[in-house]
């Protein structure tokens, strides 16, 4: 099964982008024309990365159904479960796959990397922010 083989390129990428940190959770986007079962995907995910420093790490999958756009109408039909290539509005089959293609890996989640403190949670120390001392308990 070629989901396998995926794997094996997720690791590839995953353990480069990574560089040493531990990864928690690969998140990817999936499109539905790709062919590839999600959970067929995490499970293989397993075996691959058993053996490898990504092992515990976990697949999220976002999957991105097929949409067709019509260049008769320019409605775009989202495909069903059985794709048929024809616009909802007009019938038209001139159309064009405009999402369902996607394969990528979006973000790695690492771990303990105090990600949450880089950005926020803290006023900005800029001048700006002056005369109001942590006054942010409410809403
Ligand atoms: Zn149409």
């Amino acid at each position: 099964m070629h989901e396998l083989s995926i794997c094996s390129s997720i690791a590839d990428i995953t353990t480069r982008r990574a560089a040493g940190r531990t990864v928690v959770v690969i998140n990817m986007r999936i499109g539905q024309l790709r062919q590839i079962v999600p959970g067929t995907l995490v499970y293989c995910w397993e075996l691959v990365s058993a053996d490898t420093p990504l092992a515990g790490s976990r697949i999220s999958v976002e999957y991105v159904p097929a949409r067709i756009s019509c260049r008769s109408c320019e409605q775009v039909t989202e495909v069903g479960e059985v794709p048929l290539f024809a616009c909802a509005g007009c019938g038209g089959i001139d159309v064009e796959v405009v999402s369902g293609e996607e394969f990528l890996i979006t973000s790695l989640e690492l771990e303990a990397l105090a990600a949450d403190d880089a950005g926020r949670g803290q006023p900005t120390d800029q001048g700006a922010a002056k005369g109001s001392p942590g006054e942010g308990t409410g809403a």
